[in-house]
């Protein structure tokens, strides 16, 4: 596994590799949830690049930049033991070197749920994507459904600015009691983490009554509302039902697969799940073949 901190290293050991290139980005404090996109990228690629950046342009003023967790040499030990033949470790100052002056912003898909309440989220995200693009030139990148809208504005920028490359999008990786894998959990203390567990149960129920006919946005919203109100700890910041292609919030019923995600403050954390409805579709396949999907 080789490990490059300049763009000319990267450069040159990309050069280095013949065939199907997998890119993982990432921004390190590596969990099974990382993990699993690197076995599918080694599983369906001859080379795989993994990237460790934590990228301040999609941080706000009053996000945890500063105290985002970071463990380079365990994250580099996770992937030593993995298919991984480059992992990409630049510094900010090499990706946003003084007079830096170039942001691609997506319009439309940016706008709600996430990028309602980080503004500038998305084009912090989208900007170092493309460079990341444009540095690896990998024939497909691996995303995580967990950050569904992320993956929306992913797809569209790479349509919009013709990166010939395909978007794969892997399932959620979850701890037993069913919370999404992220590595701000780190931040819950045992009280917060066990309280947690009402964000999974809460789409779950939404989802079977989506299961048992209920099609109406808005009631299966109030279902998810309704649960996560019974847990004292946990604060819904919004809970969205969405076309899973277009990302458009939905007001009326639809039988066109749907994506329903929410946002939630357990804590310091504020913590984001999903599924896809019909439950079906939470799948490699599923997802990779609706969410976001441009065309
Ligand atoms: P991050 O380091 O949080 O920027 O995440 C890097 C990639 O891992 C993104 O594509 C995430 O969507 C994905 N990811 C994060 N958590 C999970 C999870 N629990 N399951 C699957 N993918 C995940």
């Amino acid at each position: 596994m080789q490990i490059a901190e300049t763009l000319h290293e990267l450069r040159s050991a990309r050069q280095q590799l013949t065939g199907r290139v997998g890119l993982v980005p990432t921004m390190g404090y590596l969990h099974e949830g990382h993990l699993s996109l690197v076995r599918a990228a080694s599983e369906e690629c001859d080379h795989v690049i993994v990237t460790i950046f934590v990228n301040p342009t999609q941080f706000s003023a009053h996000d945890d930049l500063a105290s985002y967790p970071r463990d380079l040499p365990r994250d580099l030990a996770l992937l030593q033991a993995e298919d991984v033949a480059l992992v990409f470790t630049p510094t900010p100052a090499l990706i946003y070197p003084p007079g830096y002056q170039t942001y691609i912003s997506v319009e439309q898909v940016s706008q709600e749920k996430e990028g309602g309440a980080r503004p500038g989220h998305f084009r912090g995200v989208a900007t170092i994507v493309a460079k990341l693009f444009n540095l690896a030139q990998p024939q497909r990148a691996y995303f995580g459904q967990k950050d569904a809208q992320q993956v929306a504005v992913i797809r569209r920028m790479a349509h919009d600015l013709h990166f010939p490359l395909e978007i794969v999008v892997c399932p959620i990786i979850r701890e037993a009691d069913g919370l999404a894998m992220s590595s701000r959990n780190v931040y819950l203390t045992a009280d917060e983490r066990r309280a947690a567990a009402i964000i999974p149960q809460a789409w779950q129920r939404a989802a079977q009554a989506y299961d048992d006919g209920e099609r109406h946005p808005n009631a299966l919203r109030a279902l998810v509302r309704d649960h996560i109100a019974q847990e004292p700890l946990a604060r819904l910041d919004y809970v969205s039902l969405a076309s899973a292609r277009t990302l458009a919030e939905q007001d009326s019923p639809t039988d066109e697969p749907l994506l329903l995600s929410l946002a939630v403050q357990v804590g310091r954390p504020r913590l984001l799940d999903n599924c896809l409805l019909p439950l079906a579709l939470n799948t490699r396949e599923g997802a990779s073949a609706t969410l976001g999907r441009v065309e």
